[in-house]
């Protein structure tokens, strides 16, 4: 069945939420919101399988949020604000994003939220917790620790939502959800959202979810088809201005980059910065308070470049975001769908490009088997070589381009001696290049092509000159 473009106004919601929505620029419900928000409205558990960028967070929260609203109360005291609703979510920046989502469509309401997640100081999550909450969004571990420490009271929670539990498990925090779960009534109603249906999730919704509907959008295993995917050949060399050329000839106001490893990320980063360009990294070498300013400066256009790890930008939604580049080439097939799935959301058109070197044709032989269509990876030509080609004998002819490589290399060594990488080989570290695993078969609601996601998402910013970008 396909989800109608349903208006939000035709659902059984108070005025305070529709005017939220209003207010956020929604003019119809994603197919995961209409699919799911009467089932959670009737009061069933929900086993959804939707990634983020479908809208879910609304497809909970509004309908969470509906039913709360008999509570709502203008009261000073804490006891008046028990928690009643508990969103777990895998990692600081999903719960952040969540937490915002909610606070915005509770705005017009007088229920309260709170997020709680690690790697900042407890104390200001404790005066919130202490003064009272009806929403608590939370990453497991520091919901644990305010338990431990009585911050959290959980035992007026009537709706729990396990968000990515997909991506929960695969960071390990099974034991610390079945410990959380064990503190919450049993009386209960629980939505489950994740991008797959493994084998665990299901277990675990067998042991937590009571008569489950399963809630399904777009599977297919897909890029969506408003990402334009470029895939240039490009010698390691020349990547970073390779990305700098195409920032300028594209026009791209902002961008992300996606590396593989932390210590590169941090270093490229640092590379861009004294290319002139505001850049942010994004890795699990920097401490949860420079992740959360990095990404919101981001998000406000302060900065122009986000070098992130697939683990540290997992889920990020970022509106209206232009460009993604692979400054590597993913490890695993399914990270290059999930990279480029942070461009071209909710229909807007996106651009996606690969660097390739040589040492990538095995990996970009996955991608073509996962993503079902022929890569074909063009030459790329580094503006600032074209003035001062000169032929040389090995670089007539027909010579391939990669077969011209070093030859061009040495041309600009000559000629403009650009920094170069140097040092030992990036070192890997186990858990951020860990692959992520994506479904075999995923892919984002609008790729269907029947889905009526609307253009606009609430929070596309004006483009910013690329003049300004890259200095004039
Ligand atoms: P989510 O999958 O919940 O992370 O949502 C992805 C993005 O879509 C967020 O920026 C939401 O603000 C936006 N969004 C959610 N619902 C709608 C809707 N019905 N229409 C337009 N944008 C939406």
């Amino acid at each position: 069945m396909t989800a109608p473009a349903a208006r939000f106004d035709s659902l059984a919601l108070d005025a305070k939420l529709l005017r939220a929505v209003a207010d956020s620029g929604y003019e119809s419900m994603t197919p995961i919101q209409a699919k799911a928000i009467p089932i959670v409205l009737a009061g069933r558990d929900v086993m959804g399988a939707a990634q983020t960028g479908t809208g879910k967070t609304a497809a909970f929260s509004l309908p969470l949020l509906q039913k709360m609203l008999r509570h709502e109360n203008a009261s000073m005291s804490p006891a008046r604000h028990p928690v009643r609703a508990l969103v777990l979510a895998p990692t600081r920046e999903l719960a952040d994003q969540v937490a915002a989502n909610v606070k915005n469509y509770a705005k017009h309401t007088q229920l309260r939220s709170a997020v709680v997640f690690g790697g900042i100081d407890m104390k200001p999550q404790t005066l919130q917790l202490k003064a009272g909450v009806e929403v608590l969004i939370a990453t497991p571990g520091r919901l644990l620790d305010h338990i431990e420490a009585k911050n959290a009271v959980l035992n007026q929670v009537e709706y729990v939502v396990l968000d990515e539990a997909d991506r929960m498990l695969d960071i390990g925090f099974l034991p610390d959800l079945q410990r959380i779960l064990s503190y919450l009534p049993r009386q209960r109603q629980t939505l489950l959202f994740s991008a797959t249906f493994s084998p665990e999730i299901k277990r675990l919704a067998e042991s937590y979810l009571q008569d489950p509907v399963t809630v399904e959008v777009a599977r297919p295993n897909a890029t969506a088809s408003t990402v334009e995917q470029r895939f240039y050949r490009v010698a390691d060399d020349d990547k970073r201005a390779a990305v700098r050329q195409l920032l300028r000839e594209r026009e791209l106001a902002q961008a992300i980059v996606f590396v593989n490893s932390k210590l590169g990320a941090a270093r490229l980063a640092r590379a861009f910065e004294r290319d002139g360009l505001k850049t942010a990294a994004l890795h699990g070498d920097k401490s949860q308070d420079e992740r959360l300013k990095s990404l919101d400066a981001f998000k406000r256009g302060e900065v122009d470049l986000l070098v992130a790890t697939d683990v540290a930008a997992r889920g990020l939604d970022i509106a209206d975001l232009p460009a993604v580049f692979n400054f590597d080439v993913p490890f695993n097939a399914e990270d290059y769908v999930h990279r480029i799935g942070r461009t071209g959301r909710a229909g807007a058109s996106g651009l996606a490009v690969t660097l390739v070197t040589r040492d990538d044709a095995r990996q970009i032989g996955e991608i073509e088997r996962l993503i079902k269509k022929t890569i074909e990876i063009e030459p790329f030509e580094l503006e600032d070589m074209r003035p001062r080609r000169r032929p040389r004998e090995d670089d007539r002819g027909e010579a391939r381009a990669d077969e011209r490589w070093p030859a061009r290399r040495e041309l600009r060594a000559e000629a403009a001696p650009l920094p170069r990488r140097s040092g030992p080989a990036p070192v890997r570290d186990p858990f951020f290049d860990r692959p992520y695993e994506e479904p075999q078969d995923a892919a984002p609601a609008w790729e269907r092509g029947k889905t009526e996601l609307p253009s606009k998402t609430p929070n596309i910013r004006p483009k910013k000159k690329v003049a300004a970008l890259l200095g004039g």
